[in-house]
């Protein structure tokens, strides 16, 4: 037995099957936009840890950072003895968040945390109870989180009851057909039948859907959200867990639609892969819970908050958020000549900066996902020493979310590697 297949078998049988795992590389160490397994295998990263590690794996200045900060000190709870570090982050954050309105910031650990303080946050600010979300969202997997995501399995089945007052509208998906008119009539509906504008709370929407299938809102449907929550009063939460940190060649997705968010949820790339997370918004709305309601024990743990700075030095002093366009354009290139070389399969290519994806039908058909072959895919990548995601409400999207830092060379044999599991699975 391989050390990885011993590795994955002492794997299922000490963690629960419910924390699956895509791969049974089991690494030994990372640098920049490449991995090496337990065994010496080299692998090109196109998953950075789902869009974590936008600076690259290891880089050196926030390795330099966190181990500068570690010798100080690791935690003191920034709600019992804060510290400058905390204050630093939050005022570049706030800076950052789009709009003119005065910020302020909330730090916690995970992705859905900050989703839950976003929700509570607005809750408290309009004292209403309602809050809608969107077809083949994804927004965590706590219990409020999970009721956020628009997806059943695998992250609703066998988990209810939800917290109540959860609504979804359809997301729009040009290629599947669903206009912006299609997506706002669906909220007007939800009005209408299921809870009245002035019991909604908030509104939560990703700017481009992650685990749902990278499919990017249209900006007219951004803006006309904006002003629908500007006419009812409901707060505008802006997920950019997975969109932002210069992942698609804007720092925040949401920037190019030219709107302010209420509120805006930041992780996965804030701290290069230490667990921070931030909830970032109007001052007015943001100070709406009393002191004491919101944080928790890790909330802006200082190895993150430090982490945190040098990856915000990082993405401007090397320019990630215009090299974001650069990867987009190079594997855009590529993509569309292995398109023609396998008619009928990518029925549809997105490039949001270096969010990209394909997504997989049969016979060009936008109706018939081809799942089965996206499972080859990943089940092929391993072995050719590729990590690339699969992603999509049939589960049918193959994600590309290489590291901004990668260079043109990896993102050429990286490339290689994928037309080379194209052509065996498609043999
Ligand atoms: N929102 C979005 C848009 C995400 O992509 C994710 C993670 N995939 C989350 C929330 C949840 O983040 P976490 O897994 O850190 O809780």
């Amino acid at each position: 037995m391989s050390k990885n297949q011993e590795l994955q078998s002492r794997k299922v049988a000490a963690i629960a099957r419910g924390m699956g795992n895509m791969y049974s590389a089991y690494v030994s160490h990372a640098l920049n936009a490449e991995l090496w397994d337990v065994e010496g295998n080299r692998y090109i990263d196109f998953g950075t840890g789902i869009a974590v590690c936008n600076t690259g794996h290891s880089h050196p200045k926030i390795v330099a950072a966190v181990q500068a900060q570690v010798a100080k000190f690791s935690h003191t709870c920034v709600m019992v003895n804060p510290y400058e570090q905390a204050v630093e982050l939050a005022e570049k954050l706030n800076q950052r968040m789009p709009g003119t309105s005065p910020k302020k910031t909330i730090f916690v650990s995970t992705g859905a945390e900050a989703v839950e303080n976003a929700i509570k946050i607005a809750r408290a600010h309009t004292g209403r109870r309602g809050t809608i979300a969107f077809t083949g969202g994804f927004h965590g997997r706590t219990n409020l989180t999970m009721a956020l995501t628009g997806k059943t399995t695998p992250y609703k089945h066998l988990f209810g009851p939800f917290a109540g007052d959860i609504y979804h509208a359809p997301f729009p998906m040009t290629y599947h057909g669903i206009s912006v008119d299609d997506a706002m009539h669906g909220i007007e509906t939800l009005f209408k039948v299921a809870i009245e504008a002035r019991d909604v709370a908030a509104i939560i929407v990703e700017p481009v859907q992650g685990e749902g299938g990278f499919y990017a809102a249209p900006v007219e449907f951004l803006q006309r959200l904006r002003t629908l929550c500007d006419e009812t009063g409901i707060v505008l939460i802006i997920d950019e867990i997975q969109s932002g940190f210069g992942r698609t060649g804007t720092f925040f997705n949401s920037e190019r639609a030219g709107i302010e968010a209420d509120l805006m949820t930041m992780a996965k790339g804030i701290a290069g892969g230490y667990p921070l997370s931030a909830v970032v918004g109007k001052a007015e709305i943001m100070d709406a819970p009393l002191p004491g309601g919101l944080g928790g024990t890790y909330g802006g743990s200082p190895v993150g908050c430090a982490a945190a700075l040098a990856v915000l030095d990082v993405i401007e002093a090397e320019n990630l958020v215009q090299r974001a366009n650069e990867i987009g354009a190079r594997f855009k290139t590529r993509i569309e000549a292995m398109a023609k070389r396998h008619p009928g399969v990518i029925g549809d290519i997105r490039i949001n900066g270096a969010m990209m994806a394909i997504e997989l039908v049969h016979n060009d058909d936008a109706h018939r996902p081809n799942t089965e072959l996206t499972q080859k895919i990943i089940g092929q990548a391993q072995a050719h020493g590729l990590i690339v995601l699969s992603c999509g409400y049939y589960s049918n999207v193959i994600r590309f979310l290489p590291p901004l830092t990668i260079s043109d060379e990896l993102i050429d044999e990286g490339f290689d590697k994928f037309d080379a599991i194209m052509a065996t699975v498609l043999s």
